[in-house]
């Protein structure tokens, strides 16, 4: 409960009122516990350094992670709060600038990176995404409040500017930095074989992120080979045809088929959510390859493996596996680089992505029920302003 809320109408004062704004937040630990609420309305100011920016959320996507907090299953509140504002795809545009802030002006659109440092010495130099404490900041996930509001206030060196041009799909670019950051991972390690040309990759799961994957891969020059479970006919095979990507359905092939036939694959990333598939694409991956991890699992599932085969064919192959969360600023840069790309050599593609707006803060629950059940969603997203409001 805010002040305002526990206040009776009959004791405020109109002049006293603490400024609020609607927010779409969960109760933590409270399963299905997701409503609207008055929250106390952010200011640039709050902002230590002079480095506040104060942003009006235009659009936030939301995807699994925010399924599994409403449900409980993960995510913590603020210190002190008993609520967390959800969301931590972001896109909005600068209303107001403290003074220390050159690089922003109102009008600019920005997204906020996700991540907060915490006190390791990867923190301490901008890689909080590569932070060694146990406990972890993000925004509209664990222990900060997200961006599903009216506004949200954050420190400029959070937020990175994206042209007008690439408004539309700018809700795209929190999932695509977090491909930026695993398939940007691939490429660094690969410099211990000081000659790598990757021809083929391979991409497990294909909602927005294993479409943002294989459109980034592809305009790195590679033969992208995409599988999920859906039998076509299904939009994201559509998709990923119009790009020169292969859609694999599971239900056809399974992983070691697809290497046998469109193999062998220098880069696998997975990110289906069901883990045992790691170890078919490690039995999968070709030789001197690298397999890259993105899908958070909090269940505790249980498979056998053939060990001894994966092993030597790890040890024989020289083959990396590396799990790969969240994004730097630099993946954020790199990522709006790649969306202006995609949009120049498949206009329109990236649209196609944002399949089920959902307007306004108040259709929370549209919003959750379409993520869970929504028929051919890829990308479920609020509008919460217009993105020309300002
Ligand atoms: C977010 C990442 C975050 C991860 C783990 C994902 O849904 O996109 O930014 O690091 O969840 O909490
Ligand atoms: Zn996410």
């Amino acid at each position: 409960m805010t002040m305002t809320q526990e206040l009776g109408a009959e004791n405020r004062e109109p002049e006293s009122r603490t400024p609020t704004m609607k927010a779409v937040a969960v109760h933590p630990g409270q399963p299905n516990s997701i409503h609207l609420r008055d929250v106390p309305m952010p200011s640039h100011h709050d902002i230590p350094g002079g480095r506040g920016v104060l942003v009006r959320v235009l659009r936030v996507g939301v995807d699994g992670t925010d399924k599994e907090i409403n449900a409980a299953e993960y995510g913590m509140a603020p210190p002190g709060d008993d609520y967390l504002i959800l969301g931590h795809e972001s896109f909005g545009v600068v209303e107001a600038v403290a003074s220390g802030v050159t690089e922003l002006a109102p009008g600019d659109y920005v997204v906020a990176s996700v991540r907060r440092p915490g006190s390791s010495i990867y923190d301490a130099i901008g890689l909080q995404d590569m932070t060694t404490d146990d406990t972890y900041f993000e925004r509209g996930i664990n222990l900060r409040h997200g961006f599903l509001a009216e506004y949200y206030a954050d420190s400029a060196e959070y937020l990175v500017k994206l042209p007008r041009e690439l408004r539309s799909a700018g809700v795209l670019m929190e999932p695509t930095s977090v491909a930026e950051k695993a398939i940007g991972q691939a490429f660094e390690i690969q410099r211990r074989l000081r000659v790598w040309q990757p021809k083929r990759a391979l991409v497990l799961g294909t909602g927005t992120l294993g479409l943002l994957a294989s459109m980034i891969l592809r305009l790195r020059g590679l033969d992208v080979v995409a599988m999920g479970r859906t039998a076509r006919p299904y939009l994201n095979a559509d998709l990923l045809d119009e790009i020169g990507a292969k859609y694999l359905s599971t239900a056809d092939v399974s992983i070691a088929q697809a290497s046998e036939t469109h193999g062998p694959f220098d880069l696998i990333l997975e990110g289906t959510g069901y883990s045992p598939l790691v170890f078919e694409a490690m039995a999968a991956l070709g030789k001197n390859g690298v397999l890259v991890l993105v899908s958070v699992t909090g269940g505790d599932r249980h498979v056998e493996v053939p060990a001894d085969r994966i092993n030597q064919g790890f040890v024989l192959g020289n083959k990396v596996v590396v799990g790969s969360v969240n994004a730097s600023r630099a993946d954020f840069v790199t990522g709006v680089a790649d969306l202006a790309q995609a949009e120049l050599s498949h206009p329109g593609w990236l649209g196609k992505l944002l399949t089920h707006p959902v307007k306004g803060l108040e259709s929370y629950r549209t919003l959750l029920d379409t993520l869970t059940m929504g028929k051919n969603a890829i990308t479920v997203y609020c509008e919460i302003a217009d993105l020309d409001a300002r």
